[in-house]
């Protein structure tokens, strides 16, 4: 069955960048289609267990980003189950999720804004003709179908719009990317069981001695969630091709082989960590870079560091600062100067050889140590929010105006 039908924007990818850019496009008067290959929104939130918002507030703790980011936060507020924690070793002032809360606060966003989503419908093709994306193809159970649009974001974390439209973007190569994480929860954890890192290093290294199994990590981040009182780890590392169906398989299989032994490890050496048990990993693992858009302009480590103000070209901020994951068990931080913000520019949403599709969330078009600082969650909120503005205009014939993309951002209540 091939069915077609045309709408103003079609948004790809449910996740933080994909969800702002439904609600702000949909907000600015226009007709969205958003495509989610998973039964739920979200993103690495709640497909991969990431289950903390970093990147709306910088390490002095100013709130950096609003709009529909901070709605999100707001309707979590609402239920009951928003949560914060500053981080200890870096200051960092996060927000920790509940997944269902999470997943629920995403479907109310989306559906109160007039966003038509299309869950379990994955995009597997594009069509692009004179500088310009003219139409998708989508699988879904019940068949295929043609969706044609004046404007698309991608905001699928892995480019997929912009790879099978041929529009510009950039494999990274293997060894330049940041490793990925398995992430998981582990329930019956007691309240005040040890969650610190030197406990964490000598559980692993007393069952590595007793088992000779291979740990690649001895240690990771365990934070404590709200509503079920779980613990989120963020343990389990794999380097590998995300991009290559064989090597993801072997890399999900081991990853929750891993998972197992580190449960054993702690339930062994922790205090409080006895009667430990896996609610649940990922559900799949955890990716932090394939691809990235080739903006009209690109955000720089310079441009990061230096805490690079752009009055007049940007859409929002970023104060989250690097956090290079890059090896198993390897992250190293750079600070943003002054525990500040950057601004991110318009022109690093959009693409530069196709003039009606923008790269939102971890596509935002930066270099290599730059990206380690913009690819958060806040941050994603923040680029996708503009996006959707941004392809509503141009949708109704107001291509790039970049006074107006700000203006209306600030009415929606957004940081620019
Ligand atoms: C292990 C790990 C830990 C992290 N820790 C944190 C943290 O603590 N806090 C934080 O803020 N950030 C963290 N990050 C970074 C952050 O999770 C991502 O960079 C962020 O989720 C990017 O948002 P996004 O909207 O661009 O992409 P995503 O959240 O990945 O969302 C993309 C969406 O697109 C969908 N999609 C993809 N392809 C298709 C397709 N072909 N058809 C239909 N749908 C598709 C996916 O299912 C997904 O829902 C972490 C990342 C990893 C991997």
């Amino acid at each position: 069955m091939t069915l077609t039908e045309h709408v103003d924007v079609v948004v790809v990818g449910g996740g933080a960048g994909g969800i702002a850019a439904a609600v702000g496009a949909a907000r600015s008067g226009a007709r969205v289609r958003l495509i989610e290959q998973y039964p739920f929104l979200g993103g690495a939130a709640t497909n991969s267990s990431v289950l903390a918002f970093c990147g709306f507030f910088d390490q002095t703790h100013e709130t950096v980003v609003a709009g529909v980011g901070g709605e999100v936060l707001d309707r979590l507020r609402a239920r009951g189950v928003y949560a914060e924690k500053v981080m200890g070793w870096t200051g960092n002032r996060i927000v920790l999720l509940d997944a269902e809360a999470t997943k629920i606060v995403c479907d109310e966003i989306v559906a109160d804004a007039g966003v038509e989503t299309r869950l379990h419908t994955t995009l597997v093709g594009a069509t692009r003709h004179d500088g310009a994306i003219t139409g998708i193809e989508v699988a879904h159970k019940g068949g295929t179908d043609r969706i044609t649009a004046d404007t698309f974001i991608d905001a699928s974390g892995d480019g997929a719009l912009l790879a099978l439209s041929g529009s510009a973007a950039r494999t990274v190569d293997l060894p330049d990317r940041q490793t990925n994480t398995l992430a998981c929860r582990f329930g019956g954890v007691a309240e005040d069981a040890d969650l610190s890192t030197d406990g964490m290093r000598a559980a692993v290294a007393a069952y590595v001695a007793e088992t000779g199994t291979d740990m690649p990590r001895d240690h990771g981040i365990a934070v404590r969630l709200p509503v079920t009182g779980d613990v989120m780890a963020l343990l389990v590392d794999e380097h590998f091709d995300t991009l290559d169906s064989a090597q993801i398989s072997a890399a999900e299989a081991s990853a929750r082989a891993q998972t197992w032994h580190y449960l054993d490890a702690m339930r062994k050496g922790m205090a409080g960590w006895q009667q430990a048990y896996l609610v649940t990993t990922g559900p799949q693992i955890g990716i932090r870079e394939s691809r990235r858009l080739v903006g009209k302009t690109m955000i720089t480590t310079d441009d990061v560091l230096h805490a690079r103000k752009r009055p007049t070209e940007s859409i929002g901020r970023c104060g989250w600062p690097i956090e290079d994951h890059a090896g198993p068990g390897v992250t190293r931080y750079e600070e943003i100067e002054g525990g500040r913000w950057y601004d991110v520019p318009y022109d690093a949403i959009r693409c530069s050889d196709t003039d009606n599709v923008w790269g939102v969330g971890r596509l935002t078009s930066s270099d290599d140590q730059a990206f380690a600082s913009v690819r958060v969650m806040g941050t994603a909120f923040a680029t996708g929010h503009a996006a959707g503005i941004a392809a509503a205009q141009s949708s109704s014939g107001r291509p790039h105006d970049l006074p107006a993309i700000r203006r209306t951002l600030l009415e929606q209540g957004a940081i620019v």
